[in-house]
């Protein structure tokens, strides 16, 4: 490990002043060298001693003596005893030969012998001394060593930036760092001694380490997430690391446990948590946590058969806050209205968005009648308008409302399809409407689903028909125009009726091709009338998809265009709804076919949403009263006088009234005594091919003979 001193790293650093029998001296260069230097000395002083006996040159024994002496100290500092006599044992091997039996060495032998004897002791005696000491030094720096290595220990241990303690086998701190006592506010002292469950959060005391079935492996190791109490009586949660451990010198077991604070990332995770389950902007439930709530919710009802109602609601229109107030201003009536819509749920509830303008509310335990109110309450939020940006933003809403009984609870999914389903429905119905699921609604809408896939290919298959129904000017009895009808020839189901595929194409863009081809063939077929003879106009509906297109005018231009139609012929029927839901917009297009001398029906007049504000700004041509509204003046008195009412109003607006849905003899005798100006209806003819008009025409002229009014032309749709 690096870092850490060993005694052998210890002794190795002072090598040259200790030396070390672990590292046995022959194996070193160093060793050799200091045999190497005496065996040189010993030669030096042979060849000395040959130059002498030739009558040279000599060296006394007192120099070369320290000669031979400087590797064997050299060799005691680094090796001791060994170390020591080694060289002086090597002089000894080469000199004595040469002493004993070369005649030509004038080394005295006593001097010789005794000059060599005292350098092996002066070996003997430094070798030894050198050893003594060497050993002294190995003895105190290997205890010094373990000291340090202790001391480093401890201090890693106190000062650890991880909370660390160490556990005695009868589970009671037996020492803990600054840490530790920092982590849980304690001191040293007052923690020292204490159970671990003493400072544990007494939910989390019986949570301990599994320390494993196998007896013979008793020690173990892990973690585990724990909540432990301060002195300031806060809790915190912890990563509890263990390691159970045994001194073998002792036979016993401790451990030691390390506390990681993760109070804030759990609250940080927490909150991560919720934000994956929240819509930013309100702060309600999302799709996620409501599919969560749904599981619970459900469980709950197999528990105790308690009723799931969920709530599915749509802003009507709120697309057009945000197209003509801004996203900010969209946002801000959003929050307006999640604000009360907490207002008038129950804690218990879940109350979400799942995107857009769709709020959803989840309640359990309601009976029929509490959920029914609650469905009232949720669309009695919108009863007064929203203030909004200075602005008083009236908004409605509509309800997809799917009760969910134990049995029948399936997923979350479907039941969020149910509702949108139901949904659906209610927006079809109208604004403001709630509407239960049923079963039935779903085939529907399956059904509706293939209708609108076929429906696609219809026109290009030639399936596409225009029926027309005559419109009668009352006073004369004269046929004068004729609303053209779109019909469905289905190759299975027969005519489809308009009112089951006109809301199909209009949940797409293919409401804009049949509406273009509803105009270039009724047109041509009116202009072909006038080929004949006839002067009737012709009435074609118009979507609201199409009242937004800004390329109306164009294509209305080239029907009348291919056709070679006079404009004036031309009639459009708009419904009121499509003109309240941007009055303005309305206005403009309204104004636009009137320079270019079509004629503008407001048609159903009378449904919903009637207001003679609106007619005095739209200024149509016509208003065509609904049938519901002629049914109910035939019925009764109040119905009739505001239908009087009305008729007088167009009259001084100058606007024509036609009546449509004149079934009856006593309908048509209402109509003529009100002074409306046209009437339509089963009782004159339904809508014909074109090829069947002369009959029909005819048909209407034998029932209802022409008068002959003196004071006026016969009147048509056009004012
Ligand atoms: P609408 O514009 O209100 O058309 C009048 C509807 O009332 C027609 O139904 C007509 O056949 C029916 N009707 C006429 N006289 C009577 C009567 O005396 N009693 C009763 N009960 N009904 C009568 P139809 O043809 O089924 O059309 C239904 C709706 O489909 C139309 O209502 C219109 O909104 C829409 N529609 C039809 N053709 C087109 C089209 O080419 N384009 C667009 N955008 N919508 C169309
Ligand atoms: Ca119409
Ligand atoms: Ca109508």
């Amino acid at each position: 490990m690096r870092g850490t001193v060993t005694p052998e790293s210890f002794i190795s650093s002072r090598r040259l002043a200790l030396g070390s029998l672990a590292h046995p001296p022959i194996r070193e260069a160093r060793f050799w060298s200091t045999q190497v230097m005496v065996v040189a000395v010993a030669l030096l002083h042979l060849s000395v001693d040959v130059l002498q006996d030739r009558g040279t040159w000599g060296v006394p024994s007192f120099i070369i003596i320290p000669f031979l002496l400087v590797p064997v100290i050299y060799g005691a500092m680094s090796y001791g005893l060994v170390g020591a006599l080694g060289p002086a044992l090597t002089g000894v091997l080469v000199l004595a030969p040469t002493e004993l039996f070369l005649e030509h060495t004038s080394l005295e032998l006593w001097g010789g012998w005794s000059n060599l004897a005292f350098v092996v002791l002066i070996a003997a005696l430094l070798g030894d001394r050198f050893e003594v000491a060497r050993e002294v030094l190995v003895e105190r720096t290997s205890r010094e060593v373990r000291a340090s290595e202790e001391r480093r220990f401890r201090l890693a241990f106190d000062n650890n930036l991880s909370a660390m303690a160490v556990v005695n086998d009868e589970g009671r701190l037996e020492r803990v760092n600054e840490a530790f006592c920092d982590l849980l506010g304690y001191s040293k002292g007052e923690l020292v001694g204490q159970a671990l469950e003493d400072v544990t959060h007494p939910g989390d005391v019986a949570m301990v380490l599994s320390r494993g079935a196998d007896p013979e492996r008793p020690l173990a190791q892990g973690r585990l997430i724990k909540r432990f109490l301060r002195s300031d009586s806060r809790a915190i949660t912890a990563e509890l690391s263990e390691s159970v451990m045994r001194d073998e010198a002792h036979g016993a077991t401790f451990s030691v446990v390390s506390l990681r604070d993760i109070t804030e990332e759990r609250l940080l995770t927490q909150r991560l948590a919720d934000l994956a389950l929240h819509d930013s902007l309100t702060g309600l439930a999302n799709r996620a946590l409501l599919r969560d709530r749904m599981v619970h919710a459900r469980a709950q009802s197999m528990r105790d058969g308690s009723r799931v109602v969920l709530y599915l609601l749509d802003l009507d229109n709120f697309k057009g806050v945000n197209d003509s107030l801004g996203h900010a201003a969209g946002d801000e009536l959003l929050v307006a209205v999640t604000r009360r819509l907490r207002a008038v749920t129950r804690d218990v509830d879940t109350l979400g968005r799942l995107g857009g303008d769709e709020f959803v509310v989840l309640a359990v335990g309601l009976d029929e009648g509490d959920s029914r109110a609650l469905a009232q309450r949720l669309l009695d939020v919108f009863a007064t308008p929203f203030p909004v940006e200075g602005h008083q933003i009236t908004q409605s809403a509509s309800i997809g409302v799917v009760m969910c009984e134990a049995s029948t609870i399936s997923s979350c999914e479907d039941s969020i399809r149910s509702a949108d389903i139901a949904l659906y429905e209610a927006k079809r119905r109208g604004r403001g409407q709630i509407v239960t699921y049923t079963p039935a609604m779903s085939s529907r809408s399956t059904e509706s689903f293939q209708l609108g896939q076929e429906l696609a290919l219809a026109a290009s298959r030639g399936q596409i028909d225009m029926h027309y129904q005559p419109i009668v000017d009352l006073r004369t009895r004269d046929v004068v125009a004729f609303e053209a009808l779109m019909r469905w020839r289905h190759p299975e189901r027969g005519m489809v009726a308009p009112d089951v595929f006109i809301p199909l194409a209009e949940e797409n863009d293919l409401i804009v091709s049949l509406g273009a081809l509803a105009l270039e063939r009724a047109a041509a077929a009116a202009a072909q009338w006038h080929a004949h003879g006839a002067t009737w106009q012709v009435g074609v509906n118009l979507s609201a998809r199409q009242m937004n297109d800004p390329g109306l005018l164009d294509l209305i231009e080239s029907a009348l265009a291919s056709s070679g139609l006079d404009a004036e012929h031309l009639v459009i029927e708009i419904t009121e709804g499509i003109a309240i839901a941007d009055i303005d917009a309305a206005i403009d297009t309204l104004n636009m076919l009137r320079r270019r001398g079509v004629s503008v029906v407001l048609d159903d007049f009378g449904t919903g949403y009637s207001s003679l504000a609106y007619v005095a700004r739209l200024r149509p041509s016509t208003i065509k009263v609904d049938r519901s509204f002629l049914h109910a003046a035939t019925a009764n008195a109040t119905d009739r006088n505001v239908l009087a009412a009305v008729v007088n109003l167009c009259r001084q607006l100058g606007m024509v009234v036609l009546a449509e849905g004149v079934e009856t003899l006593e309908e048509f005798a209402l109509v003529s005594e009100l002074d409306v100006d046209l009437a339509q209806g089963f009782l004159f003819a339904a809508a014909v091919p074109a090829s069947e008009i002369p009959r029909v025409v005819d048909e209407v002229r034998a029932q209802f003979p022409a008068r002959v009014v003196r004071e006026s032309a016969p009147r048509q749709i056009l004012a």
